[in-house]
């Protein structure tokens, strides 16, 4: 599944969205200078351009004191040229992540990451869904992958994509089970996956006889190793599966185009063209 062309063709049809709305904002906050974080910003900040979105870019040293961030979150709230607000992850450890992702008015929330945001996706009131398992959605659709009636089973249950991508598959009614860490015996749940997903970051947790044959195999792992990028899956389970994403150019590409689709879905939400339900 090629994520790359996917997320080509939803960056231009965002750029029309874009156009109509006048102006869309995207302000990111980078803390420190992680180097992987880097390249995420710079990328969301290169298709934001693509897509005609203003990125705002906001850097604070890695020292940065939790209040001062948060005030900076407080000022982004009620700026009015900010559509979205996107904190990078991880954040130096003097900072509570829960804190500064409770700060981001719920309305400008594109990572989807806030209590009230988890909340309405738990309820299955979609409003703004953590981008990656989004992206997995499109791709899903994409492909034309069946969802509803098949067993989807998704390794990993992080709050960013794991436990998120779970609560979308079983809203497009698929029968979900949730491995992680403490699963015994992984291979006896991931054989059963019409569906698999994994999301772990752990390169070869996924081999070819861990696979149905048939099934669809998105690979959401990113590590970084000195032979380059790698996924979770290993290659060789193109030969069992129907439909695998590479990695890189799958899932990542995806993550960072329905992050751009979050920020024209906030922009439509505050001009009140689509109805955003307060709290
Ligand atoms: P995370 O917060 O570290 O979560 C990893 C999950 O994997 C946890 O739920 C953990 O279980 C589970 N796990 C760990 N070891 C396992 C094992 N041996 N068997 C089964 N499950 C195991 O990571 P994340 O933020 O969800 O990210 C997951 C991966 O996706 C990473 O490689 C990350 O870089 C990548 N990622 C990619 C994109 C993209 O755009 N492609 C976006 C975000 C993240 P416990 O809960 O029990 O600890």
């Amino acid at each position: 599944m090629d994520g790359v062309a996917l997320a080509a063709r939803i960056r231009a049809e965002l750029k029309g969205d874009v156009e109509e709305l006048g102006h869309v904002g995207l302000a990111t906050v980078l803390v420190g200078a992680d180097p992987a974080s880097e390249i995420y910003i710079r990328l969301k900040h290169k298709a934001s351009e693509e897509a005609g979105i203003e990125a705002i870019d906001h850097r604070l040293p890695a020292a940065t004191p939790e209040d001062e961030l948060v005030e900076l979150v407080e000022e982004l709230n009620e700026d009015d040229s900010v559509d979205g607000i996107l904190v990078q992850t991880p954040l130096p450890e003097q900072i509570d992540e829960e804190r500064i992702m409770r700060a981001i008015d719920p309305i400008k929330d594109v990572d989807g990451l806030h209590p009230f945001s988890a909340g309405q996706l738990y309820l299955g009131r979609q409003t703004l869904v953590p981008a990656t398992p989004l992206g997995v959605m499109h791709l899903l659709e994409e492909y034309r992958i069946p969802i509803a009636g098949q067993r989807a089973v998704v390794v990993g249950r992080s709050p960013l994509v794991g436990k998120p991508l779970a609560l979308l598959l079983l809203q497009a009614n698929a029968t979900v089970t949730i491995c992680h860490s403490r699963t015994d015996d992984l291979a006896r749940h991931t054989l059963a996956a019409d569906i698999l997903v994994a999301a772990v970051g752990l390169p070869g947790l996924v081999t070819a006889d861990m696979v149905k044959q048939g099934s669809t195999v998105v690979d959401v792992g990113i590590t970084r190793t000195e032979a380059g990028i790698r996924g979770d899956v290993d290659a060789d389970v193109a030969d069992v599966a129907a439909y695998l994403t590479p990695v890189p150019g799958g899932v990542g590409p995806l993550t960072i185009a329905a992050l751009l689709g979050n920020a024209v879905r906030a922009a439509r939400y505050r001009r009140g063209t689509l109805a955003f339900p307060r709290i």
